[in-house]
């Protein structure tokens, strides 16, 4: 398995002392990415990609050429707050630059075939930044900019699956009429940031390609299982995405200390295994939240477990019960389906 790996120590410069989206994130993803290697052994065959710098024209395939220009020249110097959550320090621009760069760069090393796999361990996250204004600790949408990139490559559809426990409002509006991107997230609800309401589908040409799963406090294993066997992989497997984009957050792990949500390591690792079917393999992890270290840490070792190892392999633990989901869960689901049938057959 050749993995595309994105990691640089100079996403550690991006840091405000006592934030929660820190460093030591970071680190903690690290361990678990070596956790994984050293199970995986020879079958994991990664490659770090060379650090770059994303180029203002990149960006500017999401976000308007004056956010992109008034942000540059804002975090060029010292530190401050582009909103009340959103910091930068000395460090934040080439963090920030190599981020959007480095998920581009796995995108299309998995696209074009020069990587199975990739994984991009990056801060700061991105799925809030919105088309002309920072928010919820992202600066530029990394994914988003990514997925541009391999459409620009010649992909003809890709996924964005966002399973970060908050809404990727960002992602979603960048896309929002935009068939060739399938954007669905699984997120908390309600929470942060408020967007992401079931009946948000997508406008215009993309309506039906905007998917909304929301998942109440206190969602788990089961949940997430029966959200993806009845609408994720089934649209997902119809839609045919040509690479999955993987917002991974992993802040709906029941430790996470801003969210309400129960998942465990297993149930990453079946996700991801789901993506992998979806994308027949072509599965790019990009980091989004994700606030407690041990969780960061357990959950993406399994996450790049599930990678790499076939269907069913051990050492990955169970997968999630099969047991019945909750019935507000049940509920949710059954009004999506019927919401998104006239849009995929599959759902009838
Ligand atoms: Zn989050």
């Amino acid at each position: 398995m050749k993995a595309a790996i994105v990691d640089d120590e100079l996403f550690d410069g991006h840091v405000k002392p006592g934030h929660p989206e820190s460093p030591a994130r970071l680190l903690a993803a690290r361990r678990g990415l070596s956790d994984a290697a050293s199970v995986l052994g020879d079958l994991w065959e990664p490659r770090t990609l060379a650090q770059r710098e994303c180029a203002p024209e990149e960006l500017a395939a999401v976000h308007s050429e004056q956010y992109v220009e008034r942000t540059l020249a804002r975090i060029a110097h010292g530190e401050g707050h582009l909103d009340a959550d959103t910091y930068f320090s000395a460090g934040t621009g080439r963090a920030a630059l190599a981020a959007a760069a480095g998920v581009c760069d796995a995108a299309t090393s998995v696209l074009h075939g020069e990587a199975d796999v990739g994984v991009a361990l990056v801060r700061p996250p991105g799925h809030h930044a919105e088309i002309d204004r920072a928010m919820g600790f992202c600066l530029f949408n990394n994914v988003a900019v990514a997925a541009r990139k391999v459409l620009a490559a010649g992909a003809r559809r890709v996924m964005i699956l966002d399973w970060d426990a908050h809404h990727g409002n960002g992602t979603q509006h960048a896309f929002e009429s935009d068939p060739r991107v399938l954007f669905v997230s699984l997120h908390q609800w309600p929470l942060y940031p408020g967007t992401g309401a079931e009946v948000e589908i997508g406008e215009a040409d993309g309506l039906g390609h905007t998917i909304n799963l929301t998942m109440p406090p206190g969602s788990g294993p089961a949940d997430y299982r029966a959200a993806f066997e009845q609408i994720v992989e089934p649209v997902g497997t119809d839609a045919a995405p040509d690479v999955v984009i993987v917002s991974s957050g992993f802040d709906a792990h029941r430790w996470d200390p801003l969210t309400d949500l129960a998942l465990d390591p297993e149930t990453y690792a079946w996700m991801t295994r789901s993506a992998s079917r979806i994308a027949r393999g072509r599965v790019v992890v990009a980091l989004e939240g994700g606030y407690d270290l041990e969780a960061v840490r357990e959950s993406l070792a399994s996450t790049v477990q599930a990678l790499a190892l076939p269907e069913g392999d051990a050492p990955l633990a169970q997968p999630p019960s099969a047991a019945s989901p909750s019935t507000a869960v049940g509920e949710m689901l059954r009004r999506q389906r019927r919401r998104l049938a006239p849009f995929w057959p599959v759902l009838r």
